[in-house]
């Protein structure tokens, strides 16, 4: 029934016309806006797919949720609150405005600033040490080696000086724990990891299953780490438009400018989708489709009400 519905919200969308692809990193502006995949991965790593579910891209904003996790369990979920913020931003995932509202330099993980910040507080003291945490632990997400892709990062980092703006800023207001420009460097390597839509499934339903990778078996994180990570997601996911999103499915999603997006269902597994084009927010417009298709017709919203019998 899952691979039919699947399927079936693949045949739906594939047609829909909206929405651009990014084209302010320039080598995103290479994507084929055509390509469509969905996967969902069960808690128990059962998988359905359609489409282009094995084309790779890389992560962008979707490595936020996975970062902030293993800084929290790297320093204390209370420790990752107090230093990062998590509360909504109500504004696009790149606002320095985000950051100066707090007055004291805090924002949420989901945006560009709660990442970076973030970003600077992975264990090592250097850029490499850093790396070699980060990398390591998006792999344990995936269940295999993950790699950059050299394109887009080499294309991110000669056009990322707003988000060395952004670090310098927090750097300024003593919310950024290293070097502004390494700490920029370091997020966009991550953001520039390789993935497929499989792998974004699989990391999905790690959040979802308490931090256990489905497939390994990895217990990547603490189970708590998640149900905190899933919160942040609510409050900015979708950045300014995480209300609508909330609205329509129910349940915790991320968005990348690459055009992947990511639902978690807490206890049953994850949905990952990639499809380039965007909408003004930055979030894939069939992604956004097909995550409320399959939420209403598999009954999936976390705020389902009905009266008691
Ligand atoms: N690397 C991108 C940036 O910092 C990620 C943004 C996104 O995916 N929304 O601009």
């Amino acid at each position: 029934m899952v691979q039919q519905l699947v399927d079936a919200a693949h045949q739906c969308f594939a047609g829909v016309g909206e929405g651009e692809v990014a084209d302010y990193i320039p080598a995103l502006a290479a994507a084929n806006p055509d390509h469509f995949g969905i996967c969902i991965a069960a808690s128990d790593g059962q998988l359905v797919a359609a489409g282009q579910a094995e084309q790779p891209f890389s992560i962008q904003s979707i490595s936020k949720p996975f970062l902030f996790a293993l800084i929290c369990q790297a320093i204390g979920e209370d420790s990752a609150k107090e230093k990062l913020g998590v509360n909504s931003t109500g504004l696009p995932f790149n606002s320095v405005l985000a950051v100066e509202r707090s007055g004291e330099g805090l924002s949420n993980p989901m945006v560009n600033a709660g990442a970076i910040a973030a970003t600077s507080l992975a264990p090592g003291d250097s850029a490499e040490a850093k790396w070699a945490f980060i990398e390591a632990g998006f792999s344990r997400f995936a269940g295999r080696p993950l790699e950059i892709d050299a394109t887009v990062y080499a294309s991110e980092r000669v056009t990322n000086q707003s988000n060395v703006g952004i670090a310098t800023l927090l750097s300024a207001q003593e919310r950024l724990w290293f070097d502004p420009e390494i700490s920029t460097d370091l997020y966009t390597r991550q953001c520039s990891l390789s993935i497929t839509t499989r792998d974004l499934a699989l990391m999905a339903a790690t959040l979802g299953n308490g931090g256990r990778q489905p497939v390994s078996g990895d217990q990547v994180v603490d189970p708590v780490i998640c149900q905190h990570v899933l919160a942040v997601m609510v409050t900015a996911g979708l950045y300014e438009t995480s209300g609508d999103w909330l609205y329509d499915t129910g349940l915790p999603g991320k968005s990348g400018v690459s055009g992947g997006m990511i639902t978690v269902i807490p206890g049953k597994g994850g949905l990952a989708t990639f499809s380039p084009p965007l909408d003004g927010a930055g979030n894939s417009v069939r992604g956004q489709l097909t995550a409320q298709y399959l939420s209403e017709r598999l009954g999936l919203n976390l705020f389902a009400s009905r009266p008691a019998t």
